[in-house]
């Protein structure tokens, strides 16, 4: 085995959370390495296609400005990101971070900055629908559903904007939910409800996709019953889930798997921080991610 490689700090992914800790080692004097999964940084901030509008300091046409605007600043300081860098195990005793490649690190300590992913159903051939007919993201997406019958799986904020973004391209849209409540703000709720092209469906869910190449159906259950429709474009928004497995064993999460910490973003294991979305559910946020990052490194550098 090669020696590992040593550094102050570990942070493990690159959104907002990572680069801001990333920021603010380099403003303490400490050495950070920030590893990241993806091919590029910015985490959820490259599949947001909506403008940035409350972030303090600047707005942005989409998520990929943002992220453009924090990676030149860290670039600029000459900062350490390693792509294509997959953390795929933490240990104590030495601290150490193992690389999906087989590469080890041993840093003082780590920040976990590893966010969130969208919740999916489990179901047999989501794979084989993706691009054809599963979209991504409503806005970035909504000429895809023109002339068509759409549905939209959720029944939070992201699920009830999504429904509208697309009634505004789509021949219909259906919005399914499995329960007969919604969490969506009211002005979603009521915006949705006057719109003439959206039918709401409740107390179901989706049970099976079919088609010839694209996607042409979706059955629903519920009640007992199943139900066919003809839908040609559908969009999951049912929720995200933390990217915690990482350290599950080895730090307190909450029942949802969201990393526990402090008001310095300590876990309950010496060494092991964690910043973002997730260890936090309530303000999933750019501004309170950054921020997050910031306390973390300054935590570390008291306790080195
Ligand atoms: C569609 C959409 C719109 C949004 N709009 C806004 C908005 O207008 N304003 C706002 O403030 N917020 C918005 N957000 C939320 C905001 O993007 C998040 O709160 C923020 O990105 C969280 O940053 P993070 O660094 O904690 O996590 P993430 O951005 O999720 O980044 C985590 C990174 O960790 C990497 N990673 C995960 N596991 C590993 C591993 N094992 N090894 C290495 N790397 C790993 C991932 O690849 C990812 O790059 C939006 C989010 C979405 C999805």
């Amino acid at each position: 085995m090669n020696d590992p490689l040593r550094t102050d700090v570990a942070i493990v992914g690159a959104g907002p959370a990572g680069l801001s800790a990333a920021l603010w080692c380099d403003e303490l004097g400490l050495d950070a390495l920030v590893l990241e999964a993806g091919r590029e940084p910015g985490g959820q901030l490259l599949w947001t296609y909506n403008s940035i509008e409350n972030y303090l300091g600047f707005e942005a046409a989409d998520g990929r400005e943002a992220r453009d605007r924090f990676v030149d600043q860290i670039r600029r300081r000459g900062l350490n990101i390693r792509p294509e860098s997959v953390a795929a195990s933490v240990a104590l005793r030495p601290l150490r971070v193992g690389l999906s490649k087989g590469e080890t690190i041993e840093p003082r300590a780590v920040i976990i900055a590893t966010g969130v992913r969208r919740n999916e159903p489990d179901l047999e051939n989501l794979e084989h629908f993706r691009g054809r007919g599963i979209l991504e993201s409503g806005k970035r997406d909504k000429d895809l559903a023109i002339g068509k019958t759409v549905m939209v799986v959720g029944g939070g904020d992201a699920a009830f904007e999504n429904a509208l973004i697309l009634a505004g391209t789509a021949d219909k849209v259906f919005l399914v939910h499995r329960r007969e409540t919604f969490r969506a703000r009211q002005e979603f709720t009521d915006a949705v409800r006057d719109n003439s092209k959206i039918e709401i469906i409740t107390n179901s869910e989706v049970a099976r996709l079919e088609g010839d190449g694209g996607l042409e159906s979706v059955t629903l259950t519920g009640d007992g019953q199943e139900r066919g429709l003809s839908v040609g474009a559908l969009i999951f928004r049912i929720g995200v889930r933390p990217n915690s497995e990482l350290v599950q064993h080895l730090v307190a999460t909450d029942s949802r798997g969201y990393i526990r910490i402090d008001s310095s973003c300590r876990t309950d294991q010496e060494g092991i921080y964690a910043v973002g979305d997730v260890a936090n559910p309530v303000s999933p946020t750019i501004s309170s991610a950054s921020g997050m990052g910031a306390t973390a490194a300054k935590a570390v550098f008291s306790w080195l």
